[in-house]
Formats: C-alpha cells, sequence, structure tokens
C-alpha cells in the first residue's frame, strides 16, 4: 500500500475489555511487528485506563502508541470517575478517542460536547480521535451523508490539524456485528467526510487522517483499507486478538 498521501493508522478500542494479564495482547503485537509494518503504518493501542500505564511501559522504545477511549472535556475539577486529557497525557497517552458511538449512546454524549472533548484533547496535547457514524435506521432513510457531516462540522474544533485530529467514521450498524459496508459506499461517505472537513479547517483536511471502523479483520482488511480516502482502520473486537490486531496493520502496510 504504497503511494498513499497519509500514512495509515491502525487503532485498537479495546472498550471495556482487559485485566493486567492482557498487557501481554500489547507485548505480542509489539514482538510481532514486522520492519515493513513499523515503516508503513502507525499503530496504536487504546486499553482501558486501568492498564494505560501498563501498556505505556510495555511499549516503551516502539513505535507503538497507547491512547484513552474517553475524557471529560476539563482539566480538573469536581467530576466524580472522569479522567481529563491532562491524566491521559499524563499517563503516557498520545491518543483519545472522543465520541465512540457507543459513548453517543449509552452516556447521551452530543456533538457539542464531542466538540468540547476534542478541545480538551487539544489543550494536553492529544490526538483526538473523532468518531462519526449513522445508525441502521439513519442508513435505511438515506440520511447517512447528513448525519455524518453534521457530527463533524459540529464536532471538530476550528483550527484543528493533522496532528492533534483524526476521524473515524463508524456506522454504528457495523460495529461488532460482522457487518460493514460496500466499499464503494465507504469511499462515498470518506470523500463526503474529506469535503466537509475542507469547509472547516481549509487545506489541511488534504492532512487529516480518516480511519474506517466496525467489523474490520483480517479477512477484510485489505480491501476496505484499499478505499479512497481510507487511512486505516478503528478495530474494536480484532484488537483484543493479537494476531487479528497484527493481521490488520498488516493490511495497511
Ligand atoms: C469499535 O468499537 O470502534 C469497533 C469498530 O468495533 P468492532 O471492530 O468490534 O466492530
Amino acid at each position: 500500500m504504497t503511494g498513499r498521501l497519509r500514512r495509515p493508522l491502525v487503532a485498537g478500542n479495546w472498550k471495556m475489555n482487559g485485566l493486567r494479564e492482557s498487557v501481554a495482547i500489547v507485548e505480542a503485537v509489539r514482538n510481532g511487528l514486522t520492519p515493513r509494518m513499523r515503516e508503513a503504518v502507525d499503530v496504536l493501542i487504546c486499553p482501558p485506563s486501568t492498564l494505560i500505564s501498563s501498556c505505556v511501559a510495555a511499549v516503551y522504545d516502539t513505535p507503538i502508541a497507547i491512547g484513552g477511549q474517553n475524557l471529560h472535556a476539563k482539566a480538573s475539577g469536581a467530576f466524580t470517575g472522569s479522567i481529563s486529557a491532562e491524566m491521559l497525557a499524563d499517563l503516557g497517552a498520545t491518543y483519545v478517542i472522543v465520541g465512540h458511538s457507543e459513548r453517543r449512546a449509552y452516556h447521551h454524549e452530543t456533538d457539542d460536547g464531542v466538540h468540547a472533548k476534542a478541545l480538551g484533547a487539544r489543550r494536553a496535547g492529544l490526538c483526538g480521535i473523532i468518531c462519526v457514524g449513522e445508525t441502521k435506521e439513519e442508513r435505511e432513510e438515506g440520511r447517512t451523508l447528513d448525519i455524518v457531516r453534521a457530527q463533524l462540522a459540529i464536532g471538530v474544533p476550528k483550527g484543528a490539524n493533522a496532528r492533534d485530529t483524526v476521524i473515524a467514521y463508524e456506522p454504528v450498524w457495523a460495529i461488532g456485528t460482522g457487518l460493514t459496508p460496500t466499499p464503494a459506499d465507504i469511499a462515498e461517505v470518506h470523500a463526503s467526510l474529506r469535503e466537509m472537513l475542507g469547509q472547516i479547517i481549509g487545506s489541511e483536511a488534504q492532512k487529516v487522517r480518516i480511519l474506517y471502523g466496525g467489523s474490520v479483520k483480517p479477512g477484510n482488511a485489505r480491501e476496505l483499507m484499499a478505499v479512497e480516502n481510507v487511512d486505516g482502520a478503528l478495530v474494536g473486537g480484532a484488537s483484543l486478538v493479537a494476531e487479528d490486531f497484527l493481521g490488520i496493520i498488516a493490511a495497511c502496510a
């Protein structure tokens, strides 16, 4: 996969999975990276916050980055149970997922909230991975582009750049279901997102990575990653199995 405008990023989202013994998955990914993968792909693992420190230690002196799965928009304060971008950065995290559909669905996160969190990530020097995606109903009603463009328009802060922002297109109906859109459907959404991004941040939009997420597996990664404007993957389930995650990284390399 050479001749790309943007260096691909493969990001694993462990969600609420993983105990201390799961750091072995990070070690296996670290040990399984080939020179070609290291040269061609950025790799990120977002474990639960409880494991960030141990995962950061496990990837010391390797190109693998560690990130958070969520943050509070404020730097500190009376927000019991929340974690700020500064706290994630203090642990050695360099990325954070913002506005994952599970946060939107189960924690009522809004596009304005996503915007505030993206600003929080930037404030602490983290790269925010801003997630957008339509539900099954929205797709069936032909509203996919309207939905994801609106999520982007509100969520992405002005002045965002390729160092502090990654976009992830994750159709809600494709997450954890084994279903994926067709390559043509993904191409249409990613092209539209890049155009919308151009309206928000101008020419910098060409440099910002737009990941695809939703049931990416080693078996479909090559086809999905070959789609125009797809600059890597956000991976849930398959990121919990080192061999599968490595297979997806290989497909991007
Ligand atoms: C996700 O949770 O971001 C995701 C893409 O999950 P999965 O790969 O399991 O569909």
